[in-house]
């Protein structure tokens, strides 16, 4: 299990590793230390063994959700697939949650949930009934609902699970007119919202760009400004990585050099067309063969190669001791949760490498599912209410214009200009300013206390106070 190795004397379980992270940034920031506590503990974990049929037998899976920390309601986090998942990985990967709301503004406390299996082993079928069953025992025990936990996608998980989800937990408690908000990241049509399935992507590409503003910090880094023509390695190319990988290609004029799967990645210094290799691995189900560069052999390689950013957007613990010296970009930045061991991190600190942390970077998916989840309790779709009247506004103005400078505007510059803002762009704004403002706010803390050591730890600290904040104000704690 990759969460629990040992390599160069590092402890890689992933609860240490925060709990380290945690304790780094609380160091100084006189918070009480009984208050402390009770924002590192983890509140509660459910754990379950159910037997679910698979062919002619039976087959015990075992699950978890844990419940990191209460302090607001409700809790929220991905429910993963994996042979990997443990216990010790779901109530970090919880943790991580509670931060990373707190650095996005998003009021929710974290939590996280897994089953231990390999979906890809199983038929759409037998995972269907994996996952219903499991959602009766979180039924069952208060683990789910609009206002106590939601859960959403995560490795191996999907906007299918998430409506297998929602339809199990309304059929266990009919007439309840916010049973959709039990669950985000569902299909639009089932109640999720438009940009949510690319959000975590987006906020990626988002964080990148603000940090991309700051021309004296990436200096201090060997960085420069502009984005466009950067080379981006990205590991993964499950729902982050590829959204990631497209949207700086597409979008942002950066040069995707490489990207890796385990099972190997491509290479190609000229840039890689993302579209075609997703093509081409949807199709023939691997990357292998893909005639758009050369094949990277090992799964580690694309952590390795010559690039100006490096995008792990894949596993924890990827960037250990062992093969952080051979990293060469200047800037990591985070995808995954926990993608950079603390040794390694502090290593490219030292290096001068610019780390985006995860805290932060990966945020996008659950600020994207708190509009998810206030759209489900409005029970109407963003944009419906203002749209034309935006559109007329805009129709008045363009009128005033023409009529001002005496001269008609051509029609594509007039349709752009009209145009009212749908769903979508309302989504991909709002992630837009909430990461802009969260990552200001990092920096912010981390100009102000350079002991801190790195952005990490300084994203560290502000979700500390912001949490803190909250218990204080609450009441709880003096
Ligand atoms: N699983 C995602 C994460 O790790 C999304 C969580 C959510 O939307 O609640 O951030």
């Amino acid at each position: 299990m990759v969460n629990h190795a040992k390599s160069n004397g590092e402890d890689l379980n992933l609860w240490n590793i925060v709990g380290r992270e945690f304790d780094k940034a609380a160091a100084n920031l006189g918070v009480p230390e009984g208050l402390l506590q009770q924002i590192k503990a983890c509140n509660a974990v459910y754990y379950v063994q159910f037997p679910v049929r698979i062919g002619d037998r039976y087959e015990i899976f075992q699950g978890w959700r844990a419940e990191h920390s209460q302090h607001r309601k409700p809790t929220k986090g991905g429910i993963r697939y994996s042979e990997a998942v443990t216990q010790d990985e779901v109530m970090a990967l919880a943790a991580l949650m509670t931060y990373k709301c707190a650095i996005v503004d998003v009021p929710f406390g974290g939590s996280k949930g897994g089953i231990c299996f390999n979906p890809k082993k199983y038929t759409r079928d037998q995972v269907e009934r994996i996952t219903r069953r499991y959602t009766v025992e979180l039924v069952r025990k208060n683990f789910i609902g609009p206002g106590i936990n939601v859960p959403a996608p995560d490795l191996g998980t999907g906007e299918q699970e998430m409506a297998w989800i929602a339809d199990t937990y309304d059929a266990l408690t009919p007439g309840q007119i916010d049973s959709l908000a039990c669950v985000t990241g569902k299909p639009v049509t089932q109640g999720g919202i438009r940009g949510r399935k690319e959000a975590t992507g987006r906020g990626v590409q988002y964080g990148i760009r603000e940090a991309f503003k700051h021309a004296e910090d990436l200096k201090r880094h060997g960085l420069s400004s502009p984005l466009e023509g950067k080379r981006v390695s990205v590991q993964g190319f499950g729902n982050v990585g590829y959204h990631a990988a497209k949207f700086l290609s597409t979008e942002d004029g950066c040069r995707v050099v490489a990207v890796g799967e385990v099972d190997g990645g491509v290479y190609n210094p000229e840039g890689i067309d993302i579209a075609q290799l997703a093509e081409h691995r949807n199709r023939t189900g691997s990357m292998k063969g893909f005639p758009g560069g050369r094949m990277l052999d090992r799964p580690q390689d694309v952590l390795e190669v010559d690039c100006d950013i490096l995008v792990p957007a894949a596993l924890e613990n990827q960037i250990t001791l062992e093969n952080v010296d051979r990293v060469r970009a200047r800037m990591v930045a985070e995808a995954a949760n926990g993608p950079t061991s603390p040794e390694a991190s502090e290593r490219l600190s030292k290096r001068g490498v610019l780390i985006l942390p995860d805290i932060y970077l990966n945020a996008g998916g659950v600020t994207v599912s708190y509009f998810e989840w206030t759209k489900n309790l409005s029970h109407i779709r963003y944009g419906r209410m203002e749209k034309r009247l935006d559109e007329i506004y805009r129709e008045k103005m363009v009128g005033a214009l023409e009529q001002s400078t005496g001269h008609p505007m051509n029609e594509r510059m007039r349709r752009e200009l009209i145009q009212g803002a749908d769903e979508v762009d309302l989504v991909n704004s709002g992630l837009e300013g909430t990461m802009q403002n969260a990552y200001r706010e990092i920096r912010e803390q981390f100009l102000s206390d350079p002991g801190l050591g790195d952005l990490r730890t300084a994203a560290f600290a502000v979700a500390i106070r912001k949490v803190a904040r909250s218990y204080t104000e609450m009441g709880v704690f003096p």
